[in-house]
This record gives C-alpha cells, sequence and structure tokens, in this order.
C-alpha cells in the first residue's frame, strides 16, 4: 500500500502491528467478501454513528490532530482486513460518507479517500514506535563488574 507525499514520491504503508485493533480477532474464512467498506474521510465528522452497527468491531477512531483534545476533528477508518461487507455503516452514516466497494477496488480508494490512518502508517513511523516503545533487542547485560 502506498500514499503520495508533497515531493510526490510514494511513501510504503506498513500495517501499524501497535494499534488495539491487531487484537481483536481475524476475520473468518478464506475468501473475502466481495464488497468492503471505506469511509471517505473528507466527509466524516467523527459522530461515531457507524461505529455502533458494526458487527465484528472494524471501525476505528483516529484521533484529531490536537493530542491534548483528540476528540476535537476526529474521524474514523475501516480495518478493511477485517470487514465483513455487511454494508450497515454505509446505511448508518448520517453523512453518508461509507461506500462500499469490489475486493479488488477497495485499496485504491482506501489510498483516494484516507486521509489520516493510525492502522497504516509510513515505514518511517514504525521504525520511531519500535523505538518509542522500546522494543528493539536487548544487548545483554554483563554480569562482570569491572
Ligand atoms: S461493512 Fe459491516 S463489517 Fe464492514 S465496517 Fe461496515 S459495519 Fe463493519
Ligand atoms: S457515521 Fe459517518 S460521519 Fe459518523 S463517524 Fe461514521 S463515517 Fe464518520
Amino acid at each position: 500500500m502506498s500514499n503520495e507525499t508533497d515531493n510526490e514520491q510514494p511513501e510504503v504503508l506498513v500495517e501499524n502491528p501497535f494499534h488495539t485493533a491487531r487484537f481483536k480477532p481475524l476475520r473468518k474464512g478464506k475468501k473475502p467478501p466481495k464488497l468492503i467498506a471505506v469511509v471517505h474521510q473528507s466527509g466524516c465528522t467523527g459522530c461515531e454513528v457507524c461505529i455502533a452497527g458494526c458487527p465484528v468491531d472494524s471501525i476505528e477512531l483516529v484521533p484529531g490532530p490536537n493530542p491534548e483534545n483528540p476528540n476535537f476533528q476526529q474521524t474514523v477508518e475501516i480495518d478493511i482486513a477485517r470487514c465483513i461487507g455487511c454494508q450497515n455503516c454505509s446505511q448508518d452514516c448520517p453523512w453518508e460518507t461509507i461506500m462500499m466497494y469490489q475486493h479488488e477496488d477497495t485499496y485504491n480508494a482506501w489510498a483516494n479517500e484516507t486521509l489520516k490512518s493510525e492502522l497504516y502508517i509510513p515505514e518511517s513511523k514504525f521504525a520511531s514506535l519500535v523505538e518509542t516503545f522500546d522494543l528493539l533487542p536487548k544487548k545483554e547485560e554483563s554480569s562482570e563488574e569491572a
């Protein structure tokens, strides 16, 4: 998956392994659903109506830009790896900003319509998260005193 940056260099995105969604059950079955939901974030008000109706809890909040007031200008994103295509959210959204896409069109739609994601992050951010959470392999501490 990739996004275009300001200098139009494609930015490689990777799944964020530290997101709480990674602790939720995976989608069952080998085949993906025919349709998958994508949020058009430019029209999302962050009202959270869609979250309540998702039977597999695959809609995640994306906090707003101010870490001290994350609810302000929050939005949502759908974990497209877990969506089962039930269409509840696209029918429930009062702002009609969730669309269903054929499975094969989902990733392009996601890339075009996602302004901010916590589920997929640039590789560079992944490295800084590893550092932040102190997940680098530790060097063996020497038991010998100098
Ligand atoms: S289509 Fe259904 S499963 Fe997929 S995100 Fe919307 S409510 Fe959840
Ligand atoms: S219901 Fe629509 S506007 Fe409200 S949070 Fe969900 S996608 Fe955004």
